[in-house]
């Protein structure tokens, strides 16, 4: 629990800074330096720090990036996060280049279920966004993943003005065909610069408008996850359509989470760059209980709300939180 009486259950890690692709709402065109093998936590070291979250009450862990299919050894790593006593579910959100490749194995280790992020079903639109491209192949991710029933499967689409608005209602008709849960995302300020991300950002109010204007939304009981969406269906949809807004309507008094960046810092918020050192007690051979007296000091940190999209921008880039 924090101060607020927030129930904190749900870890995120990032086990990687590095990605296949160069989103270009998360990191810069040429990349973000990446981090030398020394400054990553390596498998050992998360998993103690996964112990002592398990041991407060963690229940949830996410593996993020980056992407978390490029670093090598996640499969054997998401077996080792399935043998800590009290953690009920391992996810991992990836943009899903890999998934082909890798979901098997990972769902043979233990995997529950993956969120994958796909802006775009236009593949020189994916190209332009991810400045790299690869969309069949995330599109073959995405099968592999309805395939071996890695569910729920949800796409987390980020919204940006007069990039991706006019493909709002194809991303609906994808719910109708599979049964996949597609997520449209107020795009944050985070990195980059301030103007012409104001020209990108469009409010799930203003998209849920011009959806009511083509569709019925009808109210969805899908709640997994305990995350912030709220979940609507269309009429004969296996899949649901889920709302997040990070920026008009925040989530933080419901908020369970904290982050683990790649370098071992914990993150009371996604949105504060408020960080808490954890990577030295764990080098410096630290005791289980020096960690947890750390663990709950950085719950104490968590703020009431974030105010992102107000005043402040952050300095990191998305890559190297986790989103
Ligand atoms: N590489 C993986 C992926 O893309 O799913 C995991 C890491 S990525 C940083 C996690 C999520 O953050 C993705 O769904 C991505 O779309 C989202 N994200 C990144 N930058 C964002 C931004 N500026 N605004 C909103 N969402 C963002
Ligand atoms: Fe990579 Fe994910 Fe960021 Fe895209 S959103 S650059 S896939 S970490």
């Amino acid at each position: 629990m924090d101060p607020l009486g927030r129930k904190i259950d749900y870890l995120r890690i990032a086990i990687t800074d590095r990605c296949n692709l160069r989103c270009q709402y998360c990191m810069p065109e040429e990349g973000v330096k990446s981090l030398s093998q020394q400054r990553i936590l390596r498998y050992e070291e998360l998993i103690k720090v996964v112990q002592v979250g398990a041991r407060l009450g963690i229940k949830k862990v996410r593996l993020t990036g980056g992407d978390p299919l490029v670093r090598k050894g996640v499969v054997n790593f998401v077996q080792m996060l399935n043998k800590i006593e009290g953690i009920e579910e391992i996810s991992l959100t990836t943009n899903g280049l890999l998934l082909e490749e890798k979901g098997q194995g990972l769902l043979e280790a233990g995997l529950d279920r993956v969120n994958i992020s796909l802006d775009t079903l236009e593949q020189g639109k994916f190209r332009e966004i991810t400045k790299i491209g690869g969309f069949k192949q995330v599109w073959a991710g995405i099968e592999k993943a309805l395939e071996l029933e890695l569910a729920p499967i949800k796409i987390n689409m980020v919204l940006m003005k007069g990039i991706n608005d006019d493909e709002v209602f194809d991303f609906i008709n994808l719910t109708r065909e599979y049964p996949l849960h597609v997520r449209f995302i107020e795009f944050m300020p985070i990195g980059g610069k301030r103007s012409e991300q104001e020209e990108k950002y469009l409010s799930i109010a203003e998209l849920k408008r011009k959806i009511k204007e083509r569709e019925k939304l009808l109210p969805s009981k899908f709640v997994i996850g305990n995350g912030p969406a709220n979940y609507y269906r269309v009429a004969g949809a296996s899949g649901t359509i889920g709302f997040i807004s990070p920026i008009s309507n925040h989530f933080c008094t419901s908020c369970n989470r904290i982050r683990l960046t790649a370098t071992g810092y914990l993150r009371p918020c996604l949105c504060s760059d408020d960080e808490i050192n954890l990577k030295e007690l764990i080098r410096n051979n630290s005791n289980q209980e020096r960690l947890m007296e750390r663990f709950l000091e950085a719950v104490t940190y968590k703020p009431k709300q974030h105010h992102l999209g107000e005043e402040t921008s952050l300095v990191k880039h998305m890559s190297q939180i986790g989103g």
